[in-house]
């Protein structure tokens, strides 16, 4: 992965939140140097964990993904509004797919992992491989001009990886990850600690690449042996 060479980077994610909580921190680093388009592809409106939000949930998601597009450095956001839970992977699907391939022309893609447990994320990755194939094939000439993406990486999310291939040092912008990650108000509730899982996943990856991650912003005082007076 060369992370300076990358001009244009395409990000597909299934959710709001999965690009913040997956590749968050390397997005940050790369927005400095590339231009960042993110695909969602569903408006998150099943992401909700209590009653009275679901009339508003999709608005609240739009305003919290915009915040946090701020603070990561999007170029540009894009949202499919395919049914939660539901991902389809028909034809439709994947001509979208292709046609935002074709037309923002990447040098790497961004997608979840094929074997994730999420129903949605495993569809998202399936379309994203499947599109980048028949992006570069020489038809559906009507979805834009035939591209061939060079790379792809899948990321993980909450499922992680047991032999990640790649590990990019993200000690810098650590902060900036978790600062959009608190935007994310309507997300907190429905998965409670995942600051926490944020910052043990980035140390735990920073342990293999070797990186000085800087130190934890909570303190286990709950674990301190109790001074005796
Ligand atoms: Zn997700």
């Amino acid at each position: 992965m060369h992370l300076e060479s990358y001009k244009k980077v395409l990000v597909f994610c299934a959710h709001t939140d999965d690009e913040i909580i997956g590749p968050g921190g390397t997005l940050a680093r790369l927005s400095e140097t590339a231009e960042i388009t993110v695909v969602t592809a569903t408006a998150g409106e099943t992401g909700y964990s209590r009653v009275q939000e679901r009339d508003k949930i999709i608005q609240m998601r739009e305003r919290e993904n915009a915040a946090a597009a701020q603070i990561l450095g999007y170029h540009r956001r894009e949202t499919f509004g395919y049914p939660a839970q539901q991902v389809p992977t028909d034809r439709d699907a994947l001509h979208d797919f292709i046609r935002i391939i074709r037309d923002v022309r990447p040098d790497v893609i961004f997608t979840h992992w094929n074997e994730d447990k999420h129903r949605d994320h495993r569809a998202v990755s399936l379309l994203s491989d499947e599109a980048r194939w028949k992006a570069a094939e020489h038809i559906l000439p009507l979805l834009g001009d035939f591209y061939y993406t060079p790379e792809l990486y899948y990321y993980e999310v909450q499922d992680l990886f047991s032999h990640p291939t790649a590990v990019v040092d993200i000690s810098g912008t650590l902060e900036k990850k978790l600062a959009a990650m608190r935007t994310q108000e309507s997300q907190l509730p429905v998965m409670p600690r995942v600051l926490q899982f944020i910052e043990g996943v980035a140390r735990a990856r920073g342990y293999m690449a070797g990186t000085d991650a800087p130190r934890p912003s909570w303190k286990p005082s709950a674990f301190l042996p109790q001074r005796v007076p």
